[in-house]
């Protein structure tokens, strides 16, 4: 089955950062597919802008480099690549500088939709979206895109909406979350709200918990320094794991539709209740070769957490007393992203205690291979009475689409709704800063107790402690495979 392409419409993209390692490995990889599938129409123009002084051919050159390295060779097409260069353009800019704005000024185009892609540093967003309304860049019609990290705690989220929002309305901000561009994410979405099936068993008087893991085999490698200001928390929960919490957990929105969506997530980290210290694990991976955190973040006396694990509590009618347990870490076992939500055992077994009874889980998996697949206990085939077994509905979108189905990466799909003006998937301000709120408290607690993280083997599936933090709720986390 070919997936359906629905061109969008003609635009004058520009991409801040344009020479960086975000935007040759997946900004400009995506834009190729998009094009190659016939998304992007005829006389699309996108512009890169960065400090580096170069002609339109040299960066054309820089870009076929990047395309030959982080494209699949079935994905490579030498006529489709030789159009999708001949659509770019460059323009040496200094964010913080005056030179370049007015060539790139006379390069913007009437009526086009025009976007602002800002793969650059956070540091830089303010005097971009001011130099682009100084030179009449923007207008009231024109996006802009942010890249995480958005903030690092909840003052620096505020002065970051403060500095887009003296040059931009909210309706023409797009914070990116990558988790959100899914093709999972948003099947969760439909799951939910399109079939009748899951949606009246969806709360604490059915759901026993739900488990969000999001397991890494890498380890912070070349953004150690960075990676050492930032930990789990900040990375990856505060932003990709808190918007899944908010997809499993929200209330019904009335449409399909940006503020509706994002007024029902808003809703769910509000009611989160404050972590109890006995409900967070840190870990940090030691090992004895070159895979030690300390010697790859260079800072010997790193107290900076490379997984963490949590126990979470909504109060509100649909979830009080069912528990969110999270986990992600760097360097464990294997790469696995998904979402179990285990329901609870049926009130009596009519089958008798020798046939013990599992849960029926629904698992919604992110990588590797997106899909779902729900477990449900069935009678084990032959004679022998009565034994049960259980066994997974397995839905691999590859295998239940057709294997030919191209389903774009979250870059792709997010860039084609920036282009589309449609932002149901990117995350509103006043949602960034109540994730803020409630984890700078949880982050100053532990700093104020001067918490170490415990040390866990690399390659392993992280801490003793986050093994404990289940087993003594008389639950286990779902093996990383
Ligand atoms: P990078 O490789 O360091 O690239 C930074 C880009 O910004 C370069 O093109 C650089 O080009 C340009 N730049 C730096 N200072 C500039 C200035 N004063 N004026 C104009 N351009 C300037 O960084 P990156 O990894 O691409 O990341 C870009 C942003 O995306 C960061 O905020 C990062 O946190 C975020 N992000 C990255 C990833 C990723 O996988 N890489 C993932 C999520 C989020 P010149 O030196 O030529 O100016």
């Amino acid at each position: 089955m070919v997936a359906r392409v629905i061109p969008v419409d003609c635009f004058d993209l520009v991409i801040f950062g344009a020479t960086g390692d975000l935007a040759r490995r997946k900004i400009l990889p995506g834009l190729y597919r998009r094009w190659k599938e016939g998304q992007i129409p005829e006389g699309a123009v996108i512009i890169g802008a960065a400090r580096s002084e170069m002609n339109v051919d040299g960066y054309r050159e820089m870009i076929r480099a990047a395309l030959d390295e982080f494209l699949n060779p079935s994905e490579r097409d030498p006529e489709v690549m030789q159009s999708f260069l001949a659509m770019l353009d460059y323009v040496a800019i200094d964010a913080r500088g005056e030179g370049g704005w007015k060539a790139l000024a006379g390069k913007m185009r009437g009526d086009m939709v025009r976007a602002f892609y800002l793969s650059v540093a956070p540091a830089l967003f303010g005097d971009i979206a001011a130099r682009l309304h100084e030179h009449g860049i923007a207008n009231r019609a024109s996006r802009i895109v942010v890249e995480k990290p958005f903030g690092n705690d909840l003052e620096s989220a505020r002065a970051l909406n403060d500095v887009l929002a003296g040059h931009f309305h909210e309706d023409q901000i797009y914070r990116i979350d990558h988790y959100l561009g899914k093709e999972t994410v948003q099947n969760l979405m439909a799951v939910r709200f399109a079939n009748i099936l899951f949606e009246p068993l969806w709360n604490a008087q059915f759901v026993d918990h739900v488990q969000i893991t999001v397991a890494e085999t890498v380890g912070v490698g070349g953004r150690g320094d960075y990676y050492d200001h930032s930990g789990a928390m900040r990375d990856m929960v505060q932003n990709h794991m808190m918007q899944l919490l908010c997809l499993i957990a929200m209330e019904p929105p009335h449409h399909f539709e940006p503020d509706a969506m994002r007024d029902e997530k808003l809703k769910v980290i509000r009611a989160l209740d404050p972590l109890a210290p006995g409900d967070l694990v840190r870990g940090q991976y030691s090992g004895d070769g070159g895979d030690d955190y300390l010697l790859e973040s260079g800072n010997p006396d790193s107290m900076t957490e490379s997984f963490i694990a949590m126990k979470l509590q909504i109060s509100n009618w649909r979830w009080k007393g069912t528990p969110f347990y999270l986990r992600t870490g760097k360097r464990l076992k294997s790469r696995v992203s998904e979402i179990a939500v285990t329901f609870k055992e049926p009130p009596h077994s009519i089958f008798g205690e020798s046939n013990l009874w599992r849960e029926n889980v629904l698992v919604i998996r992110l990588q590797p291979d997106e899909g779902m697949d729900l477990r449900v206990m069935i009678k084990e085939p032959g004679p022998g009475g009565m034994r049960l077994k259980d066994v997974a509905l397995d839905m691999s979108f590859a295998e239940a689409l057709g294997n030919d189905l191209d389903i774009p990466d979250a870059y792709e799909r997010l860039i084609m709704d920036v282009i589309r003006g449609n932002q149901t998937l990117f995350m509103r301000g006043d949602e960034v800063e109540a994730a803020w709120a409630w984890v700078d408290p949880v982050i100053a607690a532990w700093e104020a107790r001067g918490d170490r993280p415990e040390p866990y083997d690399p390659g392993s599936t992280g801490p003793e402690g986050a093994l404990m933090l289940m087993h003594r709720d008389g639950r286990r986390w779902r093996e990383i495979r």
